[in-house]
């Protein structure tokens, strides 16, 4: 397959057209506003453009693709600018942020679906469903400035994927210009509809190669009545996995969040981060922070009795049920800080794999001695959706390494891990995605096969390849 002719720059001629659609004040080129723009959350990626457009309407989204493919010059869509892979980090394309496109355009209490413009932030979603008694249940750290179409765009996960699974799952439709500008209204609130290829799940996860994706119809559920969470001293992982089969069958399936934390991840949230408390009584190897939800009473007493039969048993080593909001959202608390408190222990190399539930220990334990091996003094810090195998593998620099030098090894040590996931059938990106980042794991251990259908699949949608080229493939 031979490969599209490259990007040409933008000149003053396709900005000032640019500019004709959306408005000067829409069109951003000074480098000081656009600095945000280009600033990626972890500092991997330093981006580049020579106009940040803000669309208003999918018309005027349409418009700016075909002003761009006319002039041959490459395209990025944007979102809340939050994705830890450098997907939404330009290199000389324009940059097409859906931040104006922010309307809830309706919800429907009994078809329960919520109509969603792509640029609405997350937790306006959240609100909005909320303010109707029902739950849009995609929850995640950055949930209040990522923008549903990049939630979309990189199949987000979170807290709540064992109840409600990923955005594929939470999606009836959607609405996209294609890279030849043209307008696919997918907008269909259905709950069953096999009329052929279902095209919504390329877009979804499709990282803004496909298309800008401008609106959606969501899934809403029953808003919940009771909420039970707990936390849970363990000694092994292995204790988390078969707690978490005894938590489901007790809990008749309503658990929607089930955290797995290693102590040196909550000992590092709780040395750094004010207002974190240790948890339980005496210290612990491991915890799970569990979490059910119900639209109406009834199974909170099994949920109880279970954790007391685990406890008695010796199946966990200790348990406190939150009771009240303050210690549920001090539980919460923890788990969050963990994310924020690993830089103040150096340079951190980042995985967030997946593996089957049943082989989260053997992964943890494999995967800590390969990089142990390559690296003595290296800090595993261990934590994420146990529930859904999905386990955030951060290894932070052994204490006294020059940061740099550390970073340097990143894909000796980050592909050192994912050999561990590769051999028990895991994923080298649960959660997060490929963009630039992650290319080269994805050439690694992608079989041909899946790789050129991939190559086949942007080439039908994209054929001059100029929607977020770099992402998936160098090119
Ligand atoms: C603190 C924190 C916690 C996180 N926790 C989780 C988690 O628990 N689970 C999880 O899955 N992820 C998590 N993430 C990563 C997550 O993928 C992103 O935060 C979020 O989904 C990206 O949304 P965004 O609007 O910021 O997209 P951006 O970062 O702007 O873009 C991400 C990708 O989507 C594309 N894109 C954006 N908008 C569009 C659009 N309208 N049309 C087409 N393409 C588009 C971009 O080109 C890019 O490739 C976390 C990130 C942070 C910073």
């Amino acid at each position: 397959m031979t490969s599209p002719a490259p990007s040409r720059p933008a000149d003053a001629g396709l900005i000032e057209k640019l500019v004709s659609v959306v408005g000067v004040a829409h069109v951003v080129t000074d480098a000081q506003a656009l600095a945000p723009y280009l600033a990626e959350p972890r500092g991997l990626f330093h981006g580049s453009t020579p106009a940040l457009v803000c669309p208003g309407n999918t018309e005027e989204t349409a418009a700016i693709v075909r002003l761009c493919v006319a002039a041959g010059v490459a395209i990025v869509p944007q979102g809340g600018n939050t994705g830890l892979v450098g997907g939404s980090a330009p290199d000389g394309a324009v940059l097409l942020n859906l931040e104006r496109m922010n309307r809830i355009r309706a919800l429907d209490p009994i078809g329960n679906t919520l109509i969603v413009e792509a640029g609405c932030v997350l937790a306006t979603a959240q609100r909005a469903a909320d303010a109707a008694q029902r739950l849009f249940p995609l929850s995640l750290g950055a949930e209040g400035s990522c923008q549903i179409g990049g939630n979309l765009s990189t199949n987000a996960g979170g807290l709540a994927v064992l109840r409600y699974g990923t955005m594929r799952d939470l999606t009836l439709g959607i609405e996209a210009v294609l890279p030849d500008g043209s307008v696919w209204n997918g907008l269909k609130a259905l709950r069953k509809d096999n009329t052929g290829y279902d095209l919504k799940q390329l877009l979804i996860g499709g990282e803004g190669t496909l298309g800008v994706i401008t609106a959606a119809v969501l899934k809403l559920f029953p808003a919940p009545a009771v909420t039970q969470t707990a936390l849970i001293g363990l000694a092994r992982p292995q204790d988390a996995i078969a707690l978490l089969a005894r938590a489901r069958i007790a809990s008749a399936d309503t658990l929607v969040a089930f955290e797995l934390i290693s102590r040196r991840a909550l000992d590092f949230a709780l040395r750094h981060i004010a207002g974190t408390l240790d948890p339980l009584g005496a210290p612990h190897a491991w915890y799970v922070l569990a979490e059910r939800h119900a639209s109406a009473p009834g199974l909170e007493s099994a949920f109880e009795d279970m954790l007391a039969g685990a406890l008695g048993e010796g199946a966990i080593a200790d348990a406190a049920l939150a009771q009240s909001g303050a210690q549920r959202a001090s539980f919460w608390k923890l788990r969050e800080a963990i994310v924020s408190a690993q830089r103040f222990e150096g340079a951190s190399i980042k995985n967030d794999v997946s593996v089957p539930v049943a082989a989260v220990p053997e992964f943890l334990a494999r995967a800590e001695a390969a990089v142990a091996a390559l690296c003595p003094g290296i800090r595993v810090v261990a934590f994420g959706h146990v529930g859904d195998g999905n386990i955030h593998f951060n290894l932070t620099q052994p204490e006294g390494v020059e940061r740099q030098a550390y970073l340097d090894r990143w894909w000796e040590l980050a592909g050192a891990v994912d050999e561990v996931v590769q051999a028990l059938g895991g994923s080298f990106s649960a959660e997060h995605g490929i963009g630039r980042l992650k290319r080269r794991e994805l050439a690694r251990f992608k079989s041909p096969v899946e790789l050129a259908l991939m190559r086949r699949v942007k080439s039908a949608f994209d054929p001059l390849g100029l929607m977020n080229p770099g992402v998936f493939f160098d090119s």
